[in-house]
Formats: structure tokens, sequence, C-alpha cells
């Protein structure tokens, strides 16, 4: 019923506001065609700090002309978690902890990657993470729980998204709710869909005009320590493929998700290598950003894991790294930008202003 509605709102709202709005007079000098949202897991400035000094003092990140701070809480806590804290830059609302796209009140609100989807334009979500799981899912879900992978699985069937890259293949395949085959009804849907041992990413991905899906593994991916490799990979290849999808411009998210469990198990080391794969991926969206000219970037953060804090060490490259904590802070986390309508991302302000800046830069209508 919740699914209809929603469906149901955003038919009404393509048919009533088609035309896009005219850009509010003195925000952005420039507006972007492409917009690439980038989340780490777990980034707070700690985790970029420790990225930097681990890495001979040097990150992509460096390369941002804009820079701001984000507040984090949910609805009611102070301290977030990732469902929620997607929700916020998905939906424009803050919401309860746990919650999939949805108000606080528990009604679906229409995501920026379904409205850029009404508008024409071309979508994608990549992750470290399983596909399913909360921070990918509050863009393209509609869910009471995080934990209802299943359900999140079957939402993946009801957007026309044109890309997406994670793990987390058994929501789609080995379903205990249901014996739907999702991975058999995205390809009668017209999807090129492949499995980890099937294809690897590192041919590209091929053109054959179809909406693609790659599963990087049956469960959750590996982490870079135990291997994972293809997280800036397919940070290169997603903008590409996407802007071949439409002519209106497209919408991507691209989440490094493991900063936030190497800190969750205050594993300092895992946490380092993490945060520098999600910044190799960074240096990719850049370089498409850098060619095309017409694509923003943004960086930031659901929220920080760990209470992160780096202590004196022997000298500058030896890190100290210490955990408050094994769950997350509601320290301000970090905002990027890079691109036309970076400006809009200086400063100080709420995490749910992520999607208000990003909805008015693509001048879509309010929902
Ligand atoms: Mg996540
Ligand atoms: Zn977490």
């Amino acid at each position: 019923m919740k699914q209809i509605a929603l469906l149901l709102s955003i038919f009404i709202f393509s048919f009533h506001n088609g035309r896009r709005l005219e850009p509010p007079a003195g925000k952005a000098e420039h507006y972007p065609k492409n917009i690439i949202l980038m989340i780490g897991d777990g980034m707070g400035l700690a985790q970029v700090t420790a990225g930097f000094y681990a890495n001979g003092e040097k990150l992509n990140l460096e390369q941002f002309p804009a820079t701001g701070l984000i507040k984090t809480h949910a609805s009611k806590n102070l301290i977030t978690d990732s469902a929620a804290g997607a929700t916020a830059f998905a939906c424009g609302c803050k919401t309860y902890n746990g919650a999939i796209g949805l108000t606080a009140g528990k009604k679906p609100c229409p995501t920026i990657l379904e409205q850029a989807e009404a508008f024409g334009l071309s979508t994608g979500l990549v992750t470290s993470s399983s596909i399913t799981h909360a921070t990918p899912a509050s863009f393209i879900a509609h869910v009471s729980d995080r934990q209802y992978m299943e359900e999140i699985a079957t939402w993946f069937l009801q957007t026309d998204i044109d890309l997406f890259i994670g793990g987390g293949m058994k929501y789609f395949t080995n379903r205990k709710t249901d014996q739907r085959n999702l991975y058999a009804e995205l390809q009668e849907k017209g999807y090129l869909v492949s499995d980890f041992s099937g294809y690897t990413l590192d041919k590209g991905i091929p053109d054959s005009g179809k909406p693609f899906a790659w599963f990087s593994s049956l469960e959750e991916p590996a982490s870079v320590a135990d291997g994972r490799d293809y997280l800036p990979l397919a940070a290169r290849l997603a903008p590409e493929f996407l802007s071949k999808r439409s002519d209106k411009g497209f919408f991507l998210m691209i989440e490094g998700a493991q900063i936030d469990w190497a800190c969750h198990a205050n594993k300092a080391d895992n946490a380092v290598l993490e945060m520098l794969d999600f910044d190799r991926a960074i240096g990719e969206a850049l370089e498409f950003a850098k060619k095309d000219g017409n694509t923003l970037v943004i960086v930031t953060a659901d929220h920080e894991t760990g209470g992160m804090a780096l202590l004196r060490g022997e000298n500058k490259q030896s890190l100290n790294i210490k955990f408050n904590t094994d769950y997350h802070t509601a320290s301000l986390v970090p905002v990027f930008a890079y691109g036309p309508g970076a400006e809009l991302f200086n400063g100080l302000y709420d995490n749910t202003d992520i999607y208000v800046k990003i909805r008015s830069l693509f001048r879509l209508p309010a929902m």
C-alpha cells in the first residue's frame, strides 16, 4: 500500500510538475548537469586526518574548493544510525534510527534518486557493502526497518535505476520470505546482471544499451584488508556509464561503507585502509568531473564512528589512534564539494540540507 502511494505521488508529481522550476535567484553561479554524492560511512574528521597522515600527507579530498560541516542527529536521537543518516540525504527529513526512506511518522518520502529518475535523469548506486545495506537502501527503498534486507531488495525492481554495484546477492537469489528470484526478475526487466563469478569489472561495463547490475559477493563484500578492490574501479566506470544513459544528466551515490565497520571494530589499520580506498574512489569521481565540467561531486559522511582520536605518536608518520566507543558519535562531519554549485556547500548546516541543495541544483521542485 505504501509502495502504491509512493508511486502514485511520483506519478502525480511528474505529471503536474513536468517542467523544471527556474533556479532560485542568486543561488548557484552555475548549475550542474550531473551530481555524484559520495558518502564515507563513519568518516569523521579524525578518519580523514588519519588517512591523510598515513598516506604521506596527501588525499584527493584536498582538491575540493568548498568545505562545510553538517549536524547529523536523528529525529529523536542525538546519535544517528546510517539509515536515518542516509534518509536525511536522500529525502531531506530527519527520521528515526533504522528508517529506510520513511519520515519520522513512517510515511514514505520520495528520494532524490526517485525524483531524478522521474525527471529522466539516469541514476546509480555503488557501495562497498551489500546493496541492500542501510546507506544505499535509503535512496531507493521505503521500509520500516533496515534489517528487512529482502524487502529492501524488492525495491530495486520498482525503480528504473540504471546501475547498481555492491554485495548482497543472496537477498535477491536465496530469499527466505518468499520464493522470488529477483536476479531473474531483473534480467526479465531488461537488466544486464552479473555476479562476481561471471564477470569482473576490470573488463569495463559492456556497452549493451541495458541497465547494469553487478553483485560483488553473495553476502557482505570483503574489507580492503581481505582483498576487496572494486570500489575505485566502480567509481571510474559508473559516471561514464550513466552519462551515456541520459542526455539530461545523472544522479549517482557512491558509498565507502566499511570505514564505519573498521571503526565499530576499533581496528585503526583497517579504518585507514578503507579511508584510502574511498579516497581513491573520490579521485576517480573527481577525474570524471574535471573532464566533464558539468558534474558536481559532493563528499560527506552520515556520522562519525568510534570517537576516533589521534594521539601523540613517535613521529609524524606513526599514528597513535585510539577509539572512545564501538558505536557512532554525534560529532559534526565534513562536507567537500567540487564543480558547478560547489559554493552552496560551504558553511555549517543540517544533513537534511544536503538533499535540499541537491534538489535545488537539479532544479527539481519540492515534493
Ligand atoms: Mg553504510
Ligand atoms: Zn555504523
